[in-house]
């Protein structure tokens, strides 16, 4: 007897059944030890916050400029919505306010920011087709490219991003970086209240970058501002495509994206004694085999060229069907760490390019965790 979340992976990924007895793939950290880990983080979390507040704005501060920007778009967005004659030129722009104080534990700002555009594209894919939740879910990898724009990628084969849903992510991507993105999303009727309150915090926190205020309350993360430029420039889009059928070997959205990063690492190396972080954002956890390929390519190319990429975490589940991109092909060092890595799990990189074994059963969460911090404007 399968159990529910199998049937789901079985459908995703067009596996065969699995096989009983095969024991799971270590699932990623316990809940309890980081939950303990983000309670005793985030009372200095907090200290630093009220020390923000009570830090008073000047010349040199850093914070005066994003704040004037985002009051002049704010009006200019609020007087093309509400054109009403006679009313004051000037009106106060809306201001957002954490009311949660982030734990030092949680995963880097500008990580999660990534995460969040990545969510409000499959959220945009399931609005436009609500049975593609119970077949299958779209996953996208959001990563900011070594040009500065935003590059998007979701995976080949049977969950391909078709073009008509590229335009309607592109529109609704779009109204947060010119302050007109409604607060109410897609998620009503029908959905989960998990699923609803998520989309309110990704909304939220979007509007929140758009208008200024969350990188001012993230100072540690200089990369949310490079976020915030590249949702004002055209996004590159990645393996758009029309789904062919299933059982197909896929490539991995952030398999694709990474590809584009090494190219521009080694025409750019940098000191290998301080490397440059780069996030690679997402739907859901990385899969074991991209796990591995994200490690053998830091170990083997990034730590040489001064760069590593860092995902939202591994969800520890193997699944069959991993298509090794063309670029890592010619990687023999990369090529030889996946090979013993699969080769640990009883699994194989074909002849093919393609990782291939039995599909990992057993209670694996793929949701990356969000930060419990919330946003709210007035
Ligand atoms: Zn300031
Ligand atoms: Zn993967």
């Amino acid at each position: 007897m399968r159990t529910r979340p199998q049937e789901n992976w079985e459908r995703d990924t067009g596996a065969r059944p699995p096989k009983k007895g095969r024991p799971p793939v270590p699932a990623a950290p316990e809940a309890a030890s980081l939950l303990a880990l983000q309670r005793t983080a985030g009372n200095a979390a907090v200290a630093r916050m009220l020390d923000r507040e009570r830090h008073t704005h000047g010349a040199g501060c850093g914070h005066g400029t994003t704040e004037d920007t985002a009051t002049v778009r704010e009006s200019g967005a609020r007087a093309r919505q509400q054109p009403a004659p006679g009313a004051p030129a000037v009106q106060r722009a809306p201001a957002f306010t954490q009311t949660g104080a982030p734990a030092e534990s949680d995963r880097d700002a500008a990580l999660r920011m990534l995460d969040r555009v990545a969510r409000t594209a499959e959220r945009v894919i399931l609005a436009g087709n609500p049975k593609a939740r119970n077949k299958f879910t779209p996953h996208l990898a959001v990563n900011l490219l070594p040009d500065g724009s935003l590059g998007i990628s979701g995976n080949t084969g049977k969950r391909v991003v078709t073009e008509q849903q590229r335009q309607t992510i592109e529109q609704e991507i779009r109204g947060f970086a010119d302050g007109s993105a409604p607060r109410a999303g897609h998620n009503g009727w029908g959905s989960s209240a998990d699923q609803r309150q998520r989309e309110r915090q990704d909304r939220s926190k979007l509007r929140a970058l758009d208008a200024g205020s969350y990188a001012e309350h993230h100072p540690e993360s200089p990369e949310l501002a490079d976020i915030h430029e590249a949702l004002h420039k055209p996004i590159r889009w990645f393996a758009i495509s029309t789904p062919v059928k299933k059982g197909v070997p896929a490539q991995h959205g952030e398999m694709t994206l990474l590809g584009e990063q090494v190219a521009a690492w080694k025409k750019a190396p940098r000191d290998p004694d301080d490397p440059k972080t780069v996030h690679m954002g997402g739907v859901k956890l990385a899969c074991v085999a991209c796990q591995w390929a994200f490690d053998a390519v830091n170990e083997t190319i990034g730590r040489d060229l001064g760069y590593r990429v860092v995902a939202a975490g591994a969800h520890g589940q193997f699944f069959p069907n991993w298509l090794m991109p063309q670029w890592m092909r010619g990687e023999q060092a990369v090529v030889d760490a996946i090979r013993s890595r699969a080769a640990e799990i009883d699994a194989e990189l074909t002849g093919d390019w393609v990782v291939n074994g039995e599909l990992a059963t057993g209670d694996f969460v793929h949701d990356p965790p969000d930060s419990g911090s919330e946003y709210e404007s007035d």
